[in-house]
């Protein structure tokens, strides 16, 4: 084939097919584009896919709290450190996305509180017939299908095109090949880079190369390069690398019981944290912990109490110890991950004696999850245990844009025709984050990321 054949002209070139991409593109043909989705694992969906989906929000039926108190938890959730502009753009664009996505088949049933939240302001889908998140991908790929966007997948975007300080276009890697596509805007939306070991060793503390990722495989931070070859400033990297929930080492599983109610031992067997708090803040104490190691300690009647959370249904198929009785679970934490079985005892032992007696407990926990959710003792059989290290679902830094989502440079200026959304962008989280604002992220700025991008002219 000659290199004439391989070229692709379109208005709207996008690179990632998550929610930040396919949002972006069914915007952006509704607009009035040509669109593009390239995608480079051979199934769409990236961290998206993988996630629960909660998907912090207001104004909406489910939750009609209003736009300035999610802003006011948002920053303070933000640790007051962050691109604010961003910050406001998601709250007044919180409720037309939440109609957007219920016109396109995706339906919320309920909210749901976390930590930093002080309303329930995360939707949660049904997850019934899929996970929250693969329900996303799904109905926004078939929304983008039906309005003529071509999503190509196992083509993996490998350099921006430029000529005169304008993007032009992206090309591409696919079957063994090159395919150039020309586009009057390209948009970013390739995810984060929690896979990406060279980023994590240029912008990561001391540490946080022991952070075990446990999102999609095209997380490598293709997109933070390809944005940083043409000048692009980045946002917040540094803060950004952190630990968020426990990962299950052996099968690389996520798995979050301590918010149905397990508690957390480090190797001594003593708890160090408070379970209740957000995850990312567990899993920097963690981090501190002897082998960086953890286990979440529970019974039959918390286990059947996560099974029915949506964590619980997306947070699947890691590996479990059941034992018939909390002494022979602690024997085998021993023996198989070198545990101190005694410290596993009495720690549940005086968890339940805390919780029976109303005294006060070791870490202030009061609740399942931040403030809701009632505790209950770790005391009918079997009992389980799942064996953790600090891992991550995202992170926070990124590539500078501004609120029209068009890239930056390191001089502050737009990079015409390169736009951004998603976890590939810093600087609405900053510093922290609040859960449900990343899924919401990629869904709300990658809406307004189609809208400008099918509106740009070169
Ligand atoms: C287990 C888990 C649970 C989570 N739960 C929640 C939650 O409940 N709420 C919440 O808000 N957030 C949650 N998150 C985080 C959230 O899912 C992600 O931050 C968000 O979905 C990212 O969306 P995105 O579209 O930016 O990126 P992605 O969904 O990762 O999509 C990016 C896509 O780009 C592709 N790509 C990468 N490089 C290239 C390239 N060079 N060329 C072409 N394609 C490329 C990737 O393969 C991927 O498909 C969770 C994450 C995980 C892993």
């Amino acid at each position: 084939m000659s290199s004439a054949e391989r070229r692709i002209e379109t208005d709207v070139a996008i690179i990632g097919a998550g929610a930040a991409g396919l949002m972006a593109a069914v915007e952006a043909a509704d607009a009035g584009a040509s669109v593009v989705v390239i995608e480079s694992e051979d199934e769409t969906g990236g961290s998206t896919r993988l996630s629960g989906a909660y998907v912090a929000l207001c104004e909406t039926p489910l939750q009609p709290g209003g736009r300035e108190e999610l802003l006011a938890d948002l920053l303070h959730s933000h640790h007051e450190d962050c691109q604010e502009d961003l910050s406001r753009l998601y709250v007044d664009e919180a409720a037309a996305t939440f109609r957007r996505l219920e016109a396109l088949g995706v339906t919320f049933v309920r909210t749901f509180q976390f930590a930093h939240m002080s309303k329930p302001w995360a939707h949660e889908l049904s997850g019934e017939d899929m996970g929250g998140g693969a329900e996303i991908v799904t109905r926004l790929e078939a929304a983008a299908r039906a309005r003529g966007v071509r999503i190509m997948t196992s083509a993996r975007a490998r350099r921006l095109l430029e000529g005169d300080g304008v993007v032009t276009g992206v090309l591409v890697d696919h079957a063994g090949g090159e395919l150039r596509y020309d586009a009057r805007a390209v948009v970013i939306a390739s995810g984060g880079f929690t896979r990406g070991r060279d980023f994590i060793r240029n912008f990561g503390r001391p540490g946080a190369e022991h952070i075990l990722p446990m999102t999609g495989q095209g997380s490598r931070g293709d997109g933070l390069r390809l944005g940083m070859a043409m000048g692009a400033a980045v946002s917040y990297m540094t803060a950004g690398v952190a630990p968020t929930a426990p990962i299950e080492p052996e099968t690389g599983k996520g798995a979050m019981a301590i918010y149905a109610g397990a508690i957390a031992v480090n190797r001594e067997g003593r708890r160090f944290c408070r379970e209740s708090d957000l995850y990312s803040d567990v899993c920097w104490a963690a981090l501190a912990q002897p082998g960086a190691m953890f286990a979440q300690i529970y019974d039959r009647a918390i286990r059947e109490r996560y099974a029915e959370t949506m964590m619980g249904k997306v947070l699947t198929g890691y590996r479990e110890i059941e034992a018939p009785t909390l002494t022979a679970l602690a024997q085998r934490l021993e023996s198989e991950f070198g545990f101190d079985a005694a410290g596993v005892e009495e720690s549940v032992a005086r968890y339940n004696d805390q919780l029976a007696q109303g005294t006060p407990d070791d870490f202030g926990r009061t609740h399942l999850v931040g403030e809701s959710g009632e505790r209950r003792p770790i005391a009918q059989g079997p009992f389980y245990a799942v064996s953790c290290r600090p891992g991550t679902t995202h992170f926070n830094g990124g590539l500078a844009v501004d609120v029209a989502m068009n890239v930056r440079t390191v001089f502050g200026e737009p990079i015409r025709g390169l736009y951004a959304a998603g976890e590939v962008t810093g600087g609405f989280h900053g510093a922290g984050y609040m859960s449900g604002t990343f899924v919401g992220m990629a869904l709300i700025f990658g809406r307004v990321a189609g809208r400008c991008a099918a509106r740009a002219q070169q």
